[in-house]
């Protein structure tokens, strides 16, 4: 029987909060005409407004890339909740994937437990891929508690993610997200065979899951840190913005 660590790897861009409609639209462009950018296995997470865009782009263009969100509301039905987004209308505006639990989030919208399994949840509803984001700050991966940080991020959302047919969650170091320092190889490759191990004992039933790495990756360490064969992708933060960057960290990832 196949793994269910053996989907392929992917590559998401987290634009974050950058861009305008000029800078997207010269993004769509460049990706939907590099064959390695023009993949199922490559998705953009662009702000919000973009979202529509990138959608009517890769339907008229028949782009092979895929669309993704940023952040979902963790109100599953709409209503009268004044400014926030809700799964169905990410659903609506083809996103395929959403990032859920990012460092930033929890750190600047205090989101913890009881938002995240919303969350969660209302992706599911709607057969949205959630990316899920776990990390220890570097205080925490100084006093030896990485894993343990880690391990109960993941434990607070597991009865959630026994609902999900298919998992992805990424590994991103709080110390490593846009400071220009990288996780050791050997640290990568410590915290993925951990999480691993931990998802395929705790979902025995899902099919298909990866454990991606975040953290400052780049044009130049992509090919190193996507050979190590516990990497399934990379979350790529300021790098994507980089046109240039971003298609060679594709490539890297079609070599394996
Ligand atoms: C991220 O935003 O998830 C990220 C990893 O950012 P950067 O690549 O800039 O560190």
């Amino acid at each position: 029987m196949s793994s269910p660590f053996s989907a392929g790897k992917l590559v998401i861009a987290n634009w974050k909060m950058h861009g305008s409609v000029t800078q997207v639209r010269a993004a769509l462009s460049v990706l939907s005409q590099d064959s390695a950018c023009n993949q199922s296995h490559i998705m953009i997470a662009l702000p919000t407004p973009y979202l529509l865009l990138a959608n009517e782009w890769q339907q008229q263009q028949q782009a092979g890339w895929q669309i993704a969100a940023q952040d979902v509301s963790s109100f599953a039905e709409d209503g009268a909740f004044t400014g926030e987004v809700s799964a169905r209308m990410l659903a609506d505006v083809g996103c395929r994937a959403v990032l859920v639990g990012h460092s930033e989030r929890r750190q600047y919208f205090a989101e913890g437990q009881q938002v995240l399994s919303k969350k969660l949840k209302a992706l599911a509803q709607h057969h949205l891929l959630p990316i899920l984001c776990v990390g220890e700050s570097f205080a925490q991966r100084e006093a030896g508690l990485a894993w343990q940080t880690v391990e109960q991020q993941l434990d607070e959302v597991m009865p959630l993610l026994k609902e999900l047919p298919q998992v992805v969650v990424a590994y991103e170091p709080v110390w490593a997200i846009g400071t220009g320092k990288v996780a050791s190889l050997a640290d990568v490759e410590e915290m993925h065979t951990q999480l691993q191990k931990k998802l395929l004992h705790s979902l025995p039933a899902c099919a298909t899951m990866r454990v991606l790495y975040g953290g400052s990756v780049k044009a130049d360490n992509a090919e190193a840190i996507l050979a190590l064969p516990q990497v399934d992708g990379v979350l790529v933060g300021g790098a994507s913005l980089d046109l240039g960057q971003f298609k060679k960290i594709c490539q890297a990832s079609e070599k394996r």
